[in-house]
């Protein structure tokens, strides 16, 4: 592969980065020291960074990049709308080509009657249209009491002040304050962290009646909505017990309250069907939808909505008063409706349920062998293992949670592999399109940092249970 040489030396870049640019969920003084990694290119599961090492990408850049990098042909498209239509809004009664297309196949793709979308930028957008939504559509129905929004710690639906209310982050709560009214959170189905002496299925079954107490509590008339991630992401690859989400479609069912399933991740192929309610058998109202949407190649996300909600909040006789600039984006659409395009024509799916996944379950739950890792969990190409500096007792480290983590991903860094740390849980999602023989190279790299870790960890006396 050819090498980019007409750029700065790092050093140079690293210094105009620190100088003007504040970057997200970073600690700006610490990064400044440090000097970041600058990524110049990136084919297939590969990226190259402005020193020519070539890291294979775990994480699919942020889950978002599935079909891999570097596509031409998502290129060509990109090029041909910018110069047929680069933009138009679909505001005052107006649409364009694009954004109806990229609408009729996402709601031919989506189960049951999630029939109609609303577009907007990202995944965090669109779970603020979705808080709207939800209240706009009690108020058509007569109840505007119904406002309150259940969700869950720990989970994660964006970064805008609604998407990290409906998070369950306490770090971010603590800054901006966070939660905004009528959002409020239940426990995480977390067996490994949380579920002490209990099977992991009467954990699940409790962790979802909490739901159910919480509208007693609140009182069904006044709740609007539940909103969960069907496997949780940002939090650490969470695989809930298999009692937990029948219980929680029980739940919502009996007391008649809206089910929205965060599907930024989930969707488009992550965990083996299109979207992760298939996977995990749970019949939600509305669908968030971003990342794998365009396979990251252009901003663009959205809600699915079923025909019920839709039909009520467009015939209500009134507007509803939302929408973004970039709602529908052309550009962004036509990218999107050829990524899907690619998805299918390649049975990228397929590739995904037959091929990739039961390749990487095998060697991923191997992992659970080494000397530092707990359990090691795999649903489609989402995954994580735990940490542990004991793992019949499931135990925590001594030190801080997230050091032992953290010293994991940079063994990883250093050995060309991006892997994630969340806490002291290691997590991947990895291009879709990635092979059984790149598989071999990220199993190789990772028990190589793995093995790091470990050797690290005890010369440092840090192999110590909380
Ligand atoms: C990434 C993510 C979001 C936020 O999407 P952005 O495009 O970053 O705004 C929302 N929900 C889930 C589950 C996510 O993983």
């Amino acid at each position: 592969m050819t090498q980019i040489t007409n750029h700065l030396p790092t050093k140079e870049l690293q210094a105009l980065d620190a100088a003007h640019h504040m970057h997200p969920f970073t600690e700006g003084a610490a990064l400044a020291r440090k000097g970041a990694r600058i990524i110049t290119r990136a084919k297939g599961v590969y990226l190259t960074d402005s020193e020519g090492h070539q890291i294979l990408d775990g994480m699919a850049g942020l889950w978002c990049v599935n079909v891999g990098y570097g596509r031409k042909d998502l290129a060509d498209v990109a090029a041909r709308q910018i110069e047929e239509l680069c933009y138009y809004n679909t505001f005052f009664q107006t649409s364009h080509v694009p954004a109806i297309a990229l609408a009729a196949e996402i709601a031919k793709l989506a189960p049951g009657d999630l029939n109609h979308v609303f577009y907007a930028g990202s995944g965090s957008e669109a779970n603020d249209t979705n808080i709207r939504l939800v209240r706009r559509y009690w108020d058509v129905k007569g109840k505007p009491e119904k406002k309150v929004i259940i969700s869950r710690k720990n989970a994660y639906h964006g970064s805008t002040m609604g998407g990290a209310s409906l998070g369950g982050m306490s770090p971010m709560h603590a800054q901006g304050g966070l939660p905004i009214p009528d959002i409020v959170h239940v426990g995480q189905p977390h067996w490994w962290a949380e579920g002490g002496d209990m099977t992991p299925e009467d954990f699940g079954l409790m962790r979802a009646r909490e739901l159910e107490a919480k509208i007693e509590e609140l009182g069904a008339d006044r709740v609007a909505a539940f909103i969960g991630e069907p496997i949780q992401g940002a939090g650490g690859v969470i695989v809930p017990p298999a009692t937990y989400w029948p219980e929680i479609q029980r739940i919502c069912d009996k007391y008649g309250i809206l089910l929205i399933a965060d599907e930024v991740i989930t969707g488009f192929g992550r965990t083996g069907n299109w979207f992760g309610s298939q996977t995990m058998g749970i019949r939600p109202h509305i669908m968030t939808i971003a990342k794998g949407l365009s396979s990251g190649y252009a901003p663009i996300g959205g809600s699915i909505i079923c025909d019920e909600v839709h039909d009520t909040v467009a015939g209500s006789g009134d507007d509803f008063n939302h929408g973004y600039t970039y709602s529908g984006h052309p550009v962004a659409a036509a990218v999107a409706l050829k990524n899907l395009e690619v998805l299918q024509e390649e049975r990228i799916l397929d590739h995904v349920k037959k091929v990739a996944h039961p390749y990487l379950m095998e060697r991923w739950q191997a992992l659970a062998d080494h000397p530092l890792v707990g359990e090691a969990k795999l649903v489609g190409l989402m995954g994580s293992i735990a940490l542990t500096p004991d793992k019949a007792t499931r135990a925590k480290f001594a030190s801080e949670a997230g050091t032992v983590g953290l010293r994991c991903r940079e063994r990883c860094f250093a050995n060309n592999l991006v892997m994630r740390h969340v806490g002291d849980r290691m997590i991947i999602s990895p291009p879709l399109v990635i092979t059984p023989s790149e598989i071999d190279v990220l199993i190789e790299r990772a028990t190589k940092s793995l093995d790091e870790c470990y050797a690290g960890l005890k010369s440092d006396g840090l192999l110590v249970a909380a």
